[in-house]
Order: C-alpha cells, then sequence, then structure tokens
C-alpha cells in the first residue's frame, strides 16, 4: 500500500545527518528539534501554535482534556473512520454520538450533526477521512451558532485545506499523526496538535510533560506523551518536502481516475473548495471482496479503511445495538483503497489499473 523505502532512498543522507546529529548531541526529549518542528508546523499551516506529541491519539486525547471535556459530555463525531477518534472520547468519559456520513465524501454530514447536538453536546469532532477536508464552512458556523468546539482530526489530512485555509486551523484544535503511513510520517509514533489559542497550547504543554510547568512542580495529573528528537528531526526534514509529496499523491491519484474512468469503479469525490491529499485513494464497489480477492492473486495491494464503522463495533455495540447509519454501513461494505505513496509511478498506476478493470469485467 505504501514503499516507505522509495520515500527514504530520496532523502537518506539528509535524514541520517540529522540523525547522526541527534544522537551526538544527547538531547533526546523536549530540546531544539521538537521546538524548531513545532513553529515549522505553525507557520506551514497558518496557526498560532503547534504542540508535539506521542502519538494522533494522544493528540486527540490530550486535546480534548485541555478542552475540559469529560464525563456526562457528548461529542459528535463521525461512525467511519479508525478508532482512536473515538477512544479518545472514551478516554476522557465523554460519549462519543456517531452520526452519518455525506456517502460522497465519507465525512461527517453537518446537516445530521447538526441534529444531534442536545444539551450536553460538548464538542464536534471531524474527521478529514483519507485527506478530504469536511465541509468546514458548515462545521465551523454550527459550532458557532450553538457554541461547541470544534475538534479537527487531521490524522489524513496534513496538508489539505478548504477554502484555502488548512485543515487543523478551524477551531479550537487540529489533531495530527506522525505515524510512518501518514502523509507526513516519521520513523515511529508522533503527533501534534495545533491551535491558535496560546493558553490551550500552554495547558497542552503541560498536560504532555506530567502536569509540570517548572520541573518538578506538579499542579495536575498529567500524561508522559511528548514527540521525541529523533523524531521531530526526520519530520522536519520531511516537511520541507511535504508539498512535492501531496503533488505526488494527486498526480498518481489523477492518472488513476482517469484509467479507472469506465471500469464500473466508483472513483473517489472531490467536492468543491478544497484540496484532497489523498492519503487514501479509495473506490466504491458492490462486489468489494471479488474485486480485493482478484487483486490479490496479481500481487497487488489493496486495503479496505474500514470494515466495520465504529457504532458496529464490539467496544460500543452494546449501548448502539439499535442505531442504524445506513451511509457509514454501506461505505463499510464496498470501499476498497488502492497503493498510494508520492513515489508511486506511471507504470505502477496503470498495472494497478489494468488489474482492477480485469478483476470488475472478469
Ligand atoms: C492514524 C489515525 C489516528 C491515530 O494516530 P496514531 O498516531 O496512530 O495514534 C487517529 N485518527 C485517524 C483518522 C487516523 O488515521
Amino acid at each position: 500500500m505504501v514503499d516507505l523505502a522509495a520515500q527514504y532512498a530520496g532523502i537518506r543522507k539528509e535524514i541520517e545527518r540529522e540523525v547522526l546529529g541527534v544522537l551526538a548531541g544527547t538531547h533526546y526529549i523536549l530540546g531544539p528539534q521538537g521546538e524548531a518542528l513545532e513553529k515549522e508546523v505553525a507557520a506551514k499551516l497558518g496557526c498560532a501554535a503547534a504542540v508535539g506529541v506521542a502519538s494522533g491519539t494522544d493528540a486527540l486525547h490530550l486535546a480534548l482534556r485541555a478542552a475540559g471535556i469529560g464525563p456526562g459530555d457528548e461529542v459528535v463525531t463521525t461512525p467511519f473512520t479508525f478508532i482512536a477518534t473515538a477512544e479518545a472520547i472514551a478516554y476522557v468519559g465523554a460519549a462519543p454520538v456517531f452520526v452519518d456520513i455525506d456517502p460522497r465524501t465519507f465525512n461527517l454530514d453537518p446537516a445530521l450533526a447538526e441534529q444531534a447536538v442536545t444539551p450536553r453536546t460538548r464538542a464536534v469532532l471531524p474527521v478529514h477521512l483519507f485527506g478530504q477536508p469536511c465541509e468546514m464552512d458548515r462545521l465551523t458556523d454550527l459550532c458557532r451558532r450553538k457554541k461547541l468546539l470544534l475538534i479537527e482530526d487531521c490524522c489524513q489530512s496534513f496538508g489539505a485545506d478548504f477554502s484555502g485555509k488548512m485543515t487543523g486551523t478551524f477551531g479550537l484544535a487540529g489533531c495530527f499523526s506522525f505515524f510512518p503511513s501518514k502523509n507526513l510520517g516519521g520513523a515511529g509514533d508522533g503527533g501534534m496538535i495545533t491551535t491558535n489559542d496560546p493558553t490551550f497550547a500552554e495547558r497542552l504543554r503541560t498536560l504532555r510533560n506530567h502536569g509540570s510547568r517548572v520541573r518538578y512542580h506538579h499542579h495536575e495529573i498529567g500524561y508522559n506523551s511528548r514527540l521525541d528528537e529523533l523524531q521531530a528531526a526526520i519530520l522536519r526534514v520531511k516537511l520541507r518536502r511535504i508539498g512535492a509529496y501531496t503533488e505526488g499523491r494527486r498526480n498518481a491519484a489523477r492518472a488513476y481516475t482517469r484509467l479507472l474512468a469506465g471500469s464500473g469503479m466508483a472513483t473517489p469525490h472531490e467536492a468543491p473548495n478544497r484540496t484532497h491529499v489523498f492519503h487514501q485513494y479509495t473506490l466504491r464497489t458492490d462486489r468489494r471482496d471479488d474485486v480485493q480477492s482478484a487483486l490479490n492473486a496479481a500481487g497487488i495491494a489493496s486495503a479496505v479503511y474500514y470494515p466495520i464503522p465504529l457504532h458496529r463495533q464490539e467496544v460500543f455495540a452494546g449501548d448502539l445495538s439499535s442505531l442504524s447509519l445506513p451511509h457509514a454501513e454501506s461505505a463499510a461494505a464496498q470501499v476498497l483503497s488502492l497503493p498510494m505513496f508520492p513515489e508511486l509511478t506511471g507504470e505502477q498506476v496503470t498495472r494497478v489499473c489494468r488489474a482492477v478493470t480485469e478483476a470488475v469485467s472478469g
């Protein structure tokens, strides 16, 4: 699905120099690399501050915690996402309220989100799934009218914008993952929270470091959730190339869509006024399992993100057995993601498309 070796080959010398520099410098946690990365990410995305943490899951968890969301609160979110989105809501003792998606974009439907708001709702947590921004004009308007916090799950959308404004800068917090296969990925786990609220940023810096602002002075229970200096050094090298990486993904997506026209597969819908950064290139077909077996047989990778919507996951299903979210359920039954990474060649795309077309017709 992802050829990390192809990416490494292009930046190996620079990465090795930076990594060796950190090793020799022996400052491994909360040092100059992390600080520089935070400033560079904030500048790149156009927000006041960014705070490095240990993972995307922690970014979501600490953002919700620092926002003061807790037991008795409800957070409106999508059921069609990775489990971590809802796990983070559960970590703080709040209840995820799953609402159905727009079947064209796979993203949270703003009208249904509004209908789900109750007096207990504190926040809306949209996910820019597969790298395509949600309807941020309607979601920010909803949050303003209903006095709700907006916390974006940007784990798949680094560099994506809606009407020229970067994902992660619309509300109180944007939560990013630097898991190796993400659009901006490290050589291990990592994450970051972006915000325009300096007080909130300070709260996050305290929470990630054992509730401590001054060493060995602790005024609240915090966590150990830092982005380490080796990861930060590696991520800075890749951040300098993120524009080209996004362009590589978008070029591959364009080639896929051109070659799959008329194949009978539904290719991704790109909604207007936004840049889709194609963390995944995801098809829809009611013959998904047949197509996937045929691709397997041809030695071509494919993946199902995600086969079970969160309201049907065992951990949540007990309370939600009567909840029906038909668009999320049918997406889970029909989606199939093809290999996607910036270095994908035209030849590789052609080979994948030929196999897909044969699978559909065969
Ligand atoms: C990857 C991902 C996460 C979790 O990020 P980690 O860094 O793996 O903890 C959360 N939400 C979404 C949508 C993701 O894709």
